[in-house]
């Protein structure tokens, strides 16, 4: 057996400790069933650790993660945290964290399992069949560039944001992409605005000459406007698409809305080499905080991509996304999901019908 996987475990706020949980005893069955081994370490961050901390990343937190091969994340905020000044928010932990991680690369996959068709507000054949991945990039363009705000001539203010991409920005972020379609359908859409945006015709040139280092992966170009139709009107006909930070925000989210419930969306965000961070797409659902009925999907499922792209266990990975997909066609749900006549079982029911499927 290989050395220990060490997993920095940050429960967080909310419905947090509740889904980290059931992801965590899905782990511990993974390591019995494929002979794995992890070993987890639990840390503060968000708005319990402003309260016993003083501050939403603690250093020992940010320590503990960086000695760690992964970091599983549930969510941070609530109500209780709202009116902080900006350095004390429990968001600003995710912001360090990522930062701090230099995790330039965040991954949102968007799933249709087979009977969720109803889940969605699109109709059922339009969205029959959607498996893509939004492949984002996380720590560059106009989010980090130079930002002003003065008063311009005549009295009135003036601001501006600067959309700034490095060639090496795009390289890394474009490079992934093509990687992760090669196990998948091979086929990559490069999202940009070249018909207007300088760093959109950076964008383009570099992601041509990445698109050469993978013969084998169909690469298409295409505009963000496009783009965010086409994600509605044939959904299925994506696999793999990357884009730049504010686009793939957008898009990213748009694409959410295609499988129905928040409650299914997983998401890893990547750097260099194989260290990741893993966590729901949602966020920590203060109104259903504590009754045991939060859908612990999307953080099963990112634990699954930790395996995956952190660790390299496909095996194991896979395994995990089928165990989920079975409890689910089975007709489980939590009552996020449950319609007429399917059976609504707790976050720690469905958690153990997962576990009993591996
Ligand atoms: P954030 O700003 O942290 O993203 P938010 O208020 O925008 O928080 P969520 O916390 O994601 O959004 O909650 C949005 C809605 O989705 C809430 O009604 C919440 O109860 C529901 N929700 C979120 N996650 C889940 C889950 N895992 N299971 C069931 N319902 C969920
Ligand atoms: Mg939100």
């Amino acid at each position: 057996m290989s050395r220990a996987k060490k997993i920095a475990v940050l429960p967080g706020d909310g419905i947090g400790p509740e889904i980290i949980d059931e992801a965590v005893k899905v782990l511990r069955q993974v390591e019995k069933v494929f002979g794995l081994s992890f070993e987890f370490q639990f840390a503060m961050v968000g708005g319990g650790a402003i309260d016993r901390a003083g501050t939403p990343l603690p250093q020992e937190t940010l320590e503990l993660c960086k000695k760690s091969d992964a970091v599983l994340l549930g969510a941070v905020g609530g109500p209780e945290w709202d009116e902080n000044p900006p350095e004390l928010r429990p968001e600003k932990a995710l912001l360090a964290l990522r930062k701090e991680l230099g995790l330039f690369s965040n991954l949102r996959p968007v799933v249709l399992y087979e009977g969720m068709e109803k889940s969605s507000t699109l109709r059922p054949e339009v969205i029959a069949g959607v498996d893509l991945i939004v492949v984002r990039e996380l720590t560059g363009g106009i989010y980090f560039g130079e930002k002003t705000r003065q008063k311009a001539e005549g009295g009135e203010e003036v601001a501006t944001d600067l959309l700034i991409y490095y060639e090496h920005e795009i390289e890394r972020i474009v490079r992934l992409a093509f990687q992760i379609a090669r196990g998948r359908k091979k086929r990559v859409t490069s999202v940009d605005k070249a018909n207007v945006l300088e760093s959109s015709r950076l964008w383009r040139t570099v992601a041509n000459r990445v698109a050469r280092e993978f013969p084998d992966v169909e690469v298409e170009h295409m505009l963000v406007d496009n783009c965010a139709m086409q994600m509605v009107r044939r959904p299925a006909d994506f696999d793999v698409i990357v884009t730049e930070n504010m686009f793939g925000d957008i898009l990213s989210d748009e694409a959410a809305i295609l499988t129905g419930s928040i409650g299914m969306l997983p998401s890893a965000s990547l750097g260099e080499g194989s260290f990741g961070l893993y966590e729901p797409v949602h966020g920590s659902a203060p109104d259903i905080a504590g009754q045991g009925v939060a859908n612990p999907s999307a953080t099963i499922l990112s634990a699954a991509m930790m395996l995956r792209h952190s660790f390299g266990y496909e095996e194991a990975a896979g395994a995990i996304e089928n165990a989920v997909k079975h409890v689910l066609s089975r007709g489980y749900r939590t009552p996020d999901l449950a319609t007429h006549g399917q059976m609504a079982v707790s976050t720690e029911e469905f958690g153990d019908r997962v576990v009993e499927e591996l």
